[in-house]
């Protein structure tokens, strides 16, 4: 996940909590569910609908160009409550790609989302591919972005149906203070949203955005 490898990863994060996030804190009983990758013209309102009925909000780390494709949306993922976050402008992978560009385009999906919305919007950003490099992760830190990974991977990108996505979540053991990975661009992710939202329920897990955890 991350290029150093996993435990440098977690260790970062316990290092330097502001500035790497893979899991909040336990205390209270709440998991933050984040939608990657949109928004996404057939499935960002259908996912916005299904989170208010289940009383839940979320976070959405979107791609700075497809933000530009669909500002309404948007705007409407920022105006019903929900957190909006930096995946990027056009998913870069930062592995493949020099410094100075990755950095200019994590700088430039967050200028795109705070434009469409007309507000500064927190500085968290989630790497494509959950890469980050040593050389894109210092400047970034330093211009106070904080990390965000996950804890939990619902493997939506993997899996193919709901159902099979749904038995998934039920056999994964998800507790407090988890950051659970979703996709805005899968149908059978909505079409398992529900049942995700009544099983984290029943566990007796609410949810918060990120800036919660
Ligand atoms: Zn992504």
């Amino acid at each position: 996940m991350f290029s150093a490898g996993k435990a440098i990863k977690y260790g970062l994060a316990k290092l330097l909590p502001g500035t790497v996030l893979i899991k909040g804190k336990p205390q209270a009983a709440r998991v933050a569910l984040t939608f990657d990758d949109g928004p996404h013209p057939q499935h960002t309102e259908s996912i916005l609908d299904i989170l208010d009925r289940g009383g839940a909000k979320a976070t959405f780390f979107l791609q700075g160009k497809e933000a530009e494709k669909y500002p309404a949306l948007v705007r409407k993922i920022f105006s019903r409550g929900h957190q909006l976050g930096n995946h990027g402008y056009g998913h870069l992978d930062a592995k493949r790609v020099a410094k100075r560009e990755y950095i200019a385009e994590v700088e430039r999906a967050q200028q795109a989302l705070q434009n469409i919305v007309g507000a500064q919007i927190d500085k968290i950003f989630r790497p494509p591919y959950g890469n980050i490099t040593g050389a894109a992760f210092l400047p970034l830190a330093l211009a106070g972005y904080l990390f965000v990974f996950w804890s939990v991977d619902s493997r939506d990108s993997f899996i193919r149906t709901a159902p099979e996505l749904v038995a998934h979540v039920e056999t994964i053991k998800i507790s407090a203070g988890d950051i659970v990975l979703l996709h805005e661009d899968y149908a059978h992710t909505v079409a398992a949203l529900p049942t995700i939202l009544q099983s984290l329920s029943a566990r007796s897990l609410g949810f918060s955005k990120i800036d919660g955890m």
